[in-house]
């Protein structure tokens, strides 16, 4: 295979997925993923913004007894103080902590219309020359939706079109006269299209920079060559993994494997042609190990590759270990200075940690694995290579060196 033509690990971590980015949605799973970190951002500035909200209110409260004055003050201070100031006083307990995540923006969606409703209220019942005053207070309205409440366009395109739609509507029963109304609604358009422009821009860059974010992670944790997990990685998810199969009581395979003759391979062929075999081999060694989401393909250093398999007993263990060996061996890359074999082999030492394992630190239990797999190793090697050796320690044998076209199985 040329190196052209090697579908690439790599490119997990070089392909951003950018579909879905100028409308502002992506595919369903990275939408959730941008959500979830987009929100827990915001939270903060959503928390600054309701404070920032409550004090428009009073100040309206103020500015509205001084200078509207007349009548409508009982009508106006029912709407802001029984119902605006209630929702914001709402929604300011939803950003604690241990709301915030499942229900701020659910809640938002319907009292930020609520509360925009609250000032189409007040507009359709003012005096006509106090109109235009009050009904200036919708621009702010529009502007916060878009800006303040860390509410997606999407979310903020809606709750604007209530509110416009509820200005249209009350206008076209005669509470304004139509051309005041038409100039106000092409003024409330006017202030949508700006704020929605700029919603948009921002949105934009904030989910590029959650793709950039999320791309240098992948770089961080993916091995440069081979583009499997690093060490780095490997000890992160090892932790996650390890707690999960205690808490299930599930065993954890591993499997360490070492590309056969290596050193020769580079000195005959070369160190470029040497990075492309271990590419490969990489490439074959995922596909046979990777067999559900919890498992772990690593670099683990030099030539050698670590597989971690959750839940896997022995059966599954050493079906892995054929499936890598009959993989490798499929990739038939010549290798004339081996003595185990024509083609480039792997010789590979496995072993299971049983979820009653007295290992509750995940690094212990890593290091443990790790040791076991890598006696079990040093015996396939001693073996002949191309073959592994299983780590049932319960005893051992001699070693039968010698070289051998069929794989050997073997536990110890
Ligand atoms: P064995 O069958 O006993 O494993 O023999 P070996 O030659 O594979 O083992 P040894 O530990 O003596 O040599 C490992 C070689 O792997 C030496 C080193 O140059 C090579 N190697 C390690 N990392 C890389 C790499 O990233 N690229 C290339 N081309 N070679 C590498
Ligand atoms: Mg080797
Ligand atoms: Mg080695």
């Amino acid at each position: 295979m040329t190196e052209s033509a090697l579908p690439d690990v790599w490119d997990v971590a070089k392909d951003v997925p950018r579909r879905g980015l100028l409308r502002l949605r992506f595919l369903p799973e990275l939408e959730a993923e941008f959500l979830a970190a987009y929100r827990a951002s915001a939270r903060r500035w959503v928390r600054l913004s309701l404070l920032v909200a409550l004090s428009t209110v009073l100040g309206f409260a103020v500015i509205d007894h001084w200078v509207l004055g007349g009548s409508r003050r009982g009508g106006f201070d029912f709407v802001r103080f029984a119902i605006q100031l209630s929702l914001v006083l709402f929604m300011l307990a939803l950003t604690a902590r241990r709301f915030y995540a499942r229900f701020y923006q659910p809640a938002i969606q319907i009292c930020a219309p609520l509360f925009a409703l609250g000032h189409v209220w007040m507009a359709m019942t003012t005096t006509p020359e106090q109109l235009p005053l009050v009904a200036a207070r919708l621009i702010l309205v529009a502007f916060f939706f878009y800006f303040m409440l860390g509410m997606t366009l999407h979310a903020a395109l809606r709750s604007n079109a209530i509110l416009v739609v509820a200005y249209a509507t009350a206008a076209a029963f005669g509470a304004v006269a139509p051309t005041v109304a038409t100039y106000q609604l092409f003024v409330l358009g006017c202030a949508n299209l700006i704020g929605a422009a700029g919603c948009y821009a921002l949105e934009h860059a904030n989910r590029v920079a959650f793709l950039e974010r999320r791309r240098l992670a992948e770089v961080a944790m993916h091995d440069g060559l081979t583009g499997l997990l690093n060490r780095t990685a490997l000890e992160e998810r090892f932790r996650r993994l390890w707690q999960k199969a205690v808490q299930d009581r599930l065993p954890v395979s591993f499997l360490l494997i070492d590309i056969d003759h290596f050193k020769a391979f580079n000195d005959r062929y070369g160190h470029q042609a040497g990075d492309r075999c271990l590419r490969e081999i990489a490439h074959a060694v995922r596909e046979a190990a990777h067999r559900g989401p919890q498992d772990l393909v690593a670099r683990y250093g030099g030539e050698e590759l670590i597989v971690v398999l959750f839940g896997a007993d022995r059966a599954h263990a050493e079906s892995v270990c054929r499936g890598v060996i009959d993989a490798v061996s499929a990739l038939r890359i010549s290798h004339e200075a081996s003595d185990a074999r024509e083609h480039v082999s792997v010789s590979i030492g496995a072993a299971t940690l049983e979820p009653d394992s007295p290992l509750s630190f995940a690094h212990e239990a890593q290091d443990v694995g790790v040791q076991l797999a890598d006696r079990a190793l040093y015996l396939a090697k001693a073996r002949g290579r191309n073959g592994w050796v299983y780590w049932d320690g319960t005893h051992e044998r001699e070693a039968a060196p010698g070289r051998t076209e069929e794989p050997f199985r073997d536990a110890v």
